[in-house]
């Protein structure tokens, strides 16, 4: 009962703020006002961190993104602020992830995507291309960034949109784009490269939530997590045993933590490991459905993905 009221606060809220945009948007004709808008960067809303480094990168200067979703957040379960209704509501676009991703902000994006520019940046994808899994609500894996070859393509497709929204900076935007998808290029290889330093036979790459799919599928690793795709999905005793069985007859050294899960489930099944006379450990935290702090090198998408791989080469070769 109390969800529920909940739910009818923040549909009265969004509605509420919808309705106050409109009202500004009415009566700021005076030339002062104008210009002030005109002076003031062109401000764009992003959820996850992923997504704001991309736009940082795509547009010119003239544009302020913000990223709602800060370091170590987990978006499955993120529910908008207060603030953050304020934020969208003020903004020129908002940009997510999609795919249900963002759980808990499908009634929002949808509500705010009747007044305002909205993208999500997957809803171009070719459906071939997405990983179908029976644990997602949605019948699709969300975590596409961690194949390269797979943000390149998304990276076009909102350059593509961005272009269309605002074609006064469509010369840069073109720029930045043909730019950072060279640079997305070399990442690719040097992972590909990186990645064979480690034999097959030790390809198994197990951390807490299945957020590593894509990356398995595009660099051919054996990828399994311990809560399956959502962190809303439980662990369980069984999962732990089937983890540990699957830990002896592989011979893995190492499994991952992630920035934005507790570490509970992994600590038990490193546990249970030691405890049976294989020597497992932790082989270091990796970035899944968050990026390191912004202004560090893993607060970028690249460095993201940089500190991941060297992680895994190191404890898994
Ligand atoms: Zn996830």
């Amino acid at each position: 009962m109390f969800v529920g009221k909940g739910k009818n606060i923040m549909k009265k809220l969004v509605g509420f703020l919808i309705s106050c945009s409109l009202l500004v948007s009415c009566t700021s004709s005076s030339v002062e006002v104008k210009s002030e808008v005109e002076n003031s960067p062109i401000s764009i809303v992003t959820t996850t961190g992923m997504i704001g480094d991309l736009l940082d990168i795509l547009l010119p200067e003239e544009f302020k993104v913000t990223r709602l979703m800060k370091a170590g957040v987990d978006p499955h379960y993120y529910k908008a602020t207060q603030g953050d209704l304020v934020l969208m509501q003020k903004a020129d676009l908002i940009v997510y992830n999609g795919l249900h991703l963002e759980g808990k902000m499908t009634e929002i994006f949808e509500k705010l995507s009747r007044r305002k520019k909205v993208l999500a940046v997957t809803g171009a994808l070719p459906e071939n291309r997405l990983r179908k899994t029976s644990e997602f609500a949605t019948g699709i894996d969300p975590h596409v960034w961690f194949d390269v070859a797979l943000w390149s393509t998304i990276c076009e497709d909102v350059a593509k949109e961005l272009v269309v929204y605002y074609p006064n900076w469509a010369v840069k935007i073109e720029e930045n784009k043909n730019r950072y998808i060279d640079e997305l290029s070399a990442l690719n290889s040097e992972i590909i490269v990186a990645l064979s330093s480690i034999p097959q036979e030790r390809r198994v790459l197990l951390t807490a939530h299945d957020a590593f799919a894509y990356f398995g599928r595009a660099y051919d690793i054996d990828v399994r997590g311990l809560q399956g795709i959502s962190t809303s999905t439980e662990y369980g005793i069984k999962d732990i045993e089937d983890a540990v069985d699957l830990i002896i007859e592989k011979e893995i050294k190492a499994v991952f933590v992630e920035s934005s899960v507790s570490p509970k489930a992994l600590q038990a099944v490193v546990e249970k490991c030691n405890s049976k006379g294989h020597d497992l450990v932790i082989g270091g935290e990796l970035f899944s459905d968050s990026m390191g702090e912004e202004n560090t090198k893993e607060g970028t998408y690249i460095g993201m993905l940089r500190h991941n791989v060297e992680t895994i080469v190191t404890a898994l070769k």
